[in-house]
């Protein structure tokens, strides 16, 4: 089973995905996620996108989508963070899917209006380590710059900065928002408000995921 995560930067996916994981024991995959990791690993993979995800800009398809395509190798169920963000991806992610015999079972499109999205982000704190999502506003870590749930580092991702964070969301409009439209052709698409408290969002992914999963 896979259920895929749609929404601006700054929506909740990251946020979402943990309670997620924790209820459901899906299979987290978050390409920004594994970016990340690579790029401060030094990898190869890592220096191929460091200056798309530093700048704001996306990684190309064909290097985003042979990544997963390595990622996505069991029954799952998987939970997709981040991935398709084009088109071109969605239908590489179809391609991936009819190899392995599963397909789509849930996209959900979480909803926020920009000025809040730019405003989550700018307040976003991750861990360096584990990748945990706070906030400096609404959800600090317990003491400060250490990640309650490892001891990791917490920072802010150098992409989060005001001038990126608003191009991110320029990208997000031009090339991923199509996407609504793709799945909303396929009949899998639910839109949940995000901009409420977390709890009051995954109140309602919980739902729809028993939902999905009871009529498989
Ligand atoms: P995120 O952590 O999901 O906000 O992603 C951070 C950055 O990683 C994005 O701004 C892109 O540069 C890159 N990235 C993550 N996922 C993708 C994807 N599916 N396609 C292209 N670039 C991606």
């Amino acid at each position: 089973m896979i259920v895929i995560l749609l929404g601006a930067p700054g929506s909740g996916k990251g946020t979402q995905s943990q309670l997620l994981v924790s209820k459901f024991g899906f299979k987290h995959l978050a390409t920004g996620d594994i970016f990340r990791a690579e790029m401060s690993r030094g990898t190869e993979l890592g220096k191929r996108a460091e200056g798309y995800v530093k700048s704001g800009k996306l990684v190309p398809d064909e290097i985003v989508i042979e990544m997963v395509a390595g990622k996505i190798d069991g029954p799952g169920p998987y939970l997709l963070d981040g991935f398709p963000r084009t088109v071109d991806q969605a239908q590489g992610l179809d391609r991936i899917l009819k190899r392995s015999g599963s397909e789509v079972a849930l996209v959900v499109y979480l909803t926020l209006p920009g000025a809040e999205a730019v405003k989550r982000m700018t307040s976003r704190r991750i861990c360096k380590t584990c990748a945990e999502v706070y906030n400096e506003v609404s959800r600090p870590p317990k003491a400060a710059g250490v990640c309650d749930k490892c001891g990791g580092q917490v920072i802010q991702r150098e992409d989060d900065s005001e001038a990126t964070a608003k191009k991110r969301l320029m990208v997000f409009e031009d090339q991923t928002h199509p996407l609504v439209a793709y799945y909303k052709g396929e009949q899998i698409m639910k839109e949940i408000d995000s901009n409420r408290a977390p709890e009051a969002v995954s109140q309602e992914l919980f739902v729809l995921i028993e939902s999905v999963k009871a009529a498989r």
